[in-house]
């Protein structure tokens, strides 16, 4: 097999895009792709300042190591989950790589201001993966916020968009539906825009990319999401991707294309203000808020 660009020796294919590549092609590649969604969805400029948020994984890790090459003003914000060995390993790989390269980290202690994803899995009964998402999107919207951002960038792939969107679709969330777009402009002044720079890259296109690149990540998946509901999602598509190479791709850029744009119309109600943080939310009290306000109940109860 020989490479698409150069003609040396290849060592990846892409099915998907009936292509191969050489390691240093392949590089260039996965860059230009980024490249050309940022400015396809005009999702930031040279002249933004853009929040990467890093797990330590290969999705963030690349996409932030991309940012860099390509000279855009970033940081990275990590959250310290609380989620034991696998949030220690992964944020020692995001500070190391921040180190590496130069760039500036920030870490926001999750326990300290809140409670650790496990404790409020454990008194809301909740998926703890369902308690870390909103957690997570709380402390990036916050973190952003006060360090003046213009941008959240986040390292969600294909595999993520395509099963978010399988299950968006199976149990017809119009309103999630509404809002599943590459780029989510603020809707409330407390909000920054957000983008997803790698949403046309596959996982194993990361992968390789982290691996070509010598990036140093977390390679186990959060012990939490083991069952996951959106690992099945993942594991069906794998399986339609196997004899139909190109169904995840197109099934979102379609979905993009030509039903996103129906959904987001019918979707325009403003959030308000939560009263206990001050963030934009769609309730009186926001989601996160109320999480914790469960979480405490609880506490004293079992405490009592
Ligand atoms: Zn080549
Ligand atoms: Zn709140």
């Amino acid at each position: 097999m020989k490479c698409k660009r150069c003609g040396e020796r290849a060592e990846i294919q892409l099915r998907s895009h009936n292509a191969a590549f050489c390691r240093s092609c392949f590089v260039l590649y996965f860059q230009r792709q980024v490249e050309r969604a940022i400015h396809k969805q005009r999702m930031f400029t040279p002249q933004d300042r853009v929040l990467v948020a890093v797990s330590g994984g290969k999705d963030s890790l690349a996409l932030w190591d991309v940012l860099l090459t390509l000279g855009y003003q970033t940081e990275g914000v990590y959250l310290a989950l609380g989620i034991g060995d696998y949030s220690d390993q992964s944020r020692h790989k995001a500070e190391a790589f921040a180190r590496q390269r130069g760039a500036s980290l920030r870490v926001v202690e999750l326990s300290e201001d809140a409670v650790a994803v496990p404790v409020a899995a454990q008194f809301t009964n909740r998926v703890p993966c369902a308690a870390c998402g909103m957690m997570k999107r709380h402390f990036f919207d916050r973190a952003a916020l006060e360090g003046g951002f213009s941008v959240l960038a986040t390292g969600h792939n294909l595999d993520d968009e395509a099963a978010r969107l399988l299950g968006n679709v199976l149990h017809w969330q119009t309103d999630y539906l509404a809002r599943q777009t590459p780029v989510l402009e603020p809707s409330h002044p407390k909000f920054v825009r957000k983008v997803r720079p790698l949403y046309r890259l596959g996982e194993l296109e990361s992968a390789a990319y982290a691996f070509f690149r010598g990036i140093d990540y977390v390679i186990d998946e959060c012990p939490n999401s083991v069952g996951a509901t959106q690992l099945h999602y993942k594991d069906t598509l794998n399986r339609l991707e196997a004899t139909m190479p190109g169904t995840k791709l197109n099934f979102v850029q379609e979905f993009l294309r030509s039903a996103q744009p129906a959904f987001a119309a019918a979707n325009d109600s403003p959030p308000q203000t939560c009263t206990e943080c001050g963030m934009p939310s769609f309730t009186p009290v926001c989601a996160f808020c109320r999480l914790l306000q469960e979480v405490k109940r609880k506490q004293q109860r079992s405490a009592a």
